[in-house]
């Protein structure tokens, strides 16, 4: 598995993730919050969660 860098920190890891509301690929570390769906997981980073619009579309996620 290729080593990325983290858009939110610069942490360079195997293991990023994609923010689900900005479509960033961040480390474990930038993620806020997450929570398991139908759909697969749902990521959201420190940045979207201090936007109200998207920490509100997280949490009415279905
Ligand atoms: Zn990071
Ligand atoms: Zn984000």
């Amino acid at each position: 598995m290729a080593i990325e860098t983290c858009e939110l920190t610069g942490t360079q890891s195997a293991k990023l993730v994609k923010c689900n509301y900005c479509s960033k690929k961040i480390c474990m570390a930038a993620v806020k919050s997450q929570k398991r769906k139908e759909v697969g997981i749902r990521y959201i980073c420190k940045t979207c969660w201090c936007s109200m619009a998207k920490r509100g579309a997280y949490k009415s996620a279905k």
